[in-house]
C-alpha cells in the first residue's frame, strides 16, 4: 500500500502500521515493553538526543508502539503530528502544561465534560484567566477575548447535554485573531468530523471513548493540525525555535508536557486501542443508528420531558450538526417527567447498564446531576443546563429493536 492514492477512513485505519515496514510482516504493530533503546555508538545515542535524527531514547517521551498509534491517530485527523497521553485528561492537561503562563486568559466553552471544567478552575488558580462563555454563538467568544487571550477551547458536541459549539465561525474568529483554537473531538471523532475543516489548531481526542470503543483501555491523544502559525504564539521558548516553525508547538508540547510530567501512554494500552479503533466506523455507524432510534421513542414518548440529541429536528444545533458532522454521535440525555425518580428508571433497564464511561460497545447510562456533576453544585450544574434528573445515555451496538424495547419497557414499570 502506497500513499500516492487516497484510501476511505476505515482501510486506511486498518492498513496504517503496514506503511512502516512493521517488524517480521507483523499484521500488528508489536508491543515493545522495553523502557530504553540502545545503540552501537555512543555519537548516535547524542544526536538522537539533540533532536538531529529521529530515534528512541526513553520509554516516557516516546515508544514504537504508541508511535504506531500516534501515526494511526494522526492520519485519522489528517493533522502534522500526534502525541499520545495516559488519558484524555492528560492530553488536555499538557494544553495547560506546555502553553500557558502566568497573566494568560483563557476563552472555554461553559457547555463542558466535568473534568475539564474542573481543570480550568485549577489552573485559574495557577495565575491564568479562565472564561467560560457559551460558545454555541461565536459573539459570545469574541466578547470575551483579550490581548491575553492565547486559546480558545471548545467541545464539538458538549458531554452530557450535546450543544453543539459555534465550530466554523470560531475557527474563522481563532484565524483572525493569531489565537490557538483547540477542539476537543471526543464525541464526535475522527469519523463524524474533523476539527481541522473548520481551523482547529489542535485537536484532543479522549481515545478511551470511540477510538478505543471498547472500554478496556485509557488513553488520550493530541494532534497539531498544522494549520496554526507558531511564530504567533508568544509563549514558545527558544530552544524549540531551533525547529521549522510548524513544529515548534509539538516539540514544546511533546517535551513540556509528556517529559516533564511524564503521562505518558504505555506499549500494551497503545495496542488495545489500536486494535479498537480498526472497527471504529463500523461501531459508529451502528451507534448512531441506535441512538437516533432510542432518542425519537423517547421524544415521543408523553413520560418523558425533554430529550437531548444533536440528531432531532428539535435539538437548537441540528441544522449545523447535519452540515458539519457525517451523523450525530452514540451519545444523548433526556429529562423524565416529573414525579418519575431517575434511579428507579435505571434500575429498571436490562440492557442499560449504570457505569460512568461512554463511546463503549455496551449500552452504559448515568444519572448526571448524582455523580459525574455532583461535585461542582446546583449552582454551576444550572448554569451549563444539567437538570437534577438528568440522563445521559451512551448507546452501544447491541441490535436496535432490543434497546429501543429496553428503554420504553422501564418506562412502562416505573
Ligand atoms: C472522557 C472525556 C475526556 C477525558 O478522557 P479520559 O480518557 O477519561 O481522561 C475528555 N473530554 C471528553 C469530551 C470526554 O468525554
Amino acid at each position: 500500500m502506497t500513499d500516492s492514492k487516497k484510501y476511505g477512513f476505515t482501510t486506511t485505519t486498518l492498513h496504517s502500521d503496514r506503511q512502516k515496514a512493521i517488524e517480521h510482516g507483523s499484521l500488528h504493530k508489536p508491543i515493545h515493553t522495553s523502557v530504553t533503546f540502545g545503540y552501537n555508538d555512543a555519537r548516535e545515542l547524542a544526536t538522537v538526543f539533540q533532536g538531529k535524527q529521529p530515534g528512541y531514547r526513553y520509554g516516557r517521551q516516546g515508544n514504537p508502539t504508541v508511535a504506531a498509534l500516534e501515526d494511526k491517530v494522526n492520519k485519522m485527523e489528517d493533522g502534522f503530528a500526534t502525541i499520545c497521553f495516559a488519558t484524555g485528561m492528560a492530553a488536555i492537561g499538557a494544553i495547560a502544561q506546555a502553553l500557558l503562563q502566568k497573566g494568560d486568559h483563557v476563552v472555554s466553552s461553559a457547555f463542558l465534560f466535568g473534568n475539564t471544567n474542573s481543570l480550568w478552575q485549577t489552573v485559574g488558580l495557577q495565575g491564568v484567566a479562565v472564561s467560560m462563555v457559551d460558545a454555541t454563538d461565536v459573539k459570545h467568544v469574541e466578547a470575551a477575548i483579550t490581548p491575553a487571550t492565547r486559546i480558545v477551547f471548545v467541545e464539538t458536541i458538549a458531554n452530557p447535554r450535546t450543544q453543539v459549539a459555534d465550530l466554523a465561525r470560531i475557527g474563522k474568529l481563532c484565524a483572525e485573531r493569531g489565537i490557538v483554537y483547540i477542539v476537543d473531538n471526543t464525541m464526535t471523532s475522527p469519523y463524524l468530523f474533523q476539527p481541522k475543516s473548520v481551523g482547529a489548531s489542535i485537536v484532543i481526542n479522549a481515545l478511551t471513548k470511540s477510538i478505543g470503543g471498547h472500554g478496556n483501555a485509557l488513553g488520550g491523544s493530541l494532534t497539531d493540525t498544522g494549520l496554526y502559525d507558531w511564530s504567533r504564539f508568544p509563549n514558545i521558548f527558544d530552544t524549540y525555535k531551533r525547529y521549522p516553525t510548524v513544529q515548534w508547538g509539538i516539540a514544546q508540547i511533546r517535551a513540556k508536557s509528556l517529559r516533564d510530567f511524564g503521562a505518558s501512554l504505555g506499549p500494551e494500552a497503545a495496542h488495545h486501542l489500536a486494535v479498537g479503533s480498526e472497527t471504529m466506523a463500523l461501531r459508529l455507524d451502528r451507534e448512531c443508528a441506535n441512538a437516533l432510534a432510542v432518542a425519537q421513542m423517547l421524544e415521543a414518548d408523553e413520560r418523558v420531558a425533554a430529550v437531548y440529541y444533536p440528531g432531532l429536528k428539535s435539538h437548537p444545533q441540528h441544522a449545523i450538526s447535519t452540515e458539519l458532522f457525517r451523523s450525530y454521535g452514540s451519545l444523548f440525555s433526556f429529562e423524565l417527567k416529573e414525579g418519575i425518580d431517575c434511579f428507579d428508571y435505571l434500575n429498571r433497564l436490562k440492557l442499560g447498564i449504570s457505569a460512568s464511561n461512554l463511546g463503549d460497545t455496551r449500552t452504559l447510562v448515568i444519572p448526571v446531576a448524582h455523580t459525574i456533576f455532583y461535585e461542582m453544585g446546583a449552582e454551576r450544574r444550572a448554569s451549563m443546563g444539567i437538570a437534577e434528573s438528568l440522563i445521559r445515555v451512551s448507546i452501544g451496538i447491541e441490535d436496535t429493536d432490543d434497546l429501543v424495547e429496553d428503554f420504553r419497557k422501564a418506562l412502562d414499570a416505573v
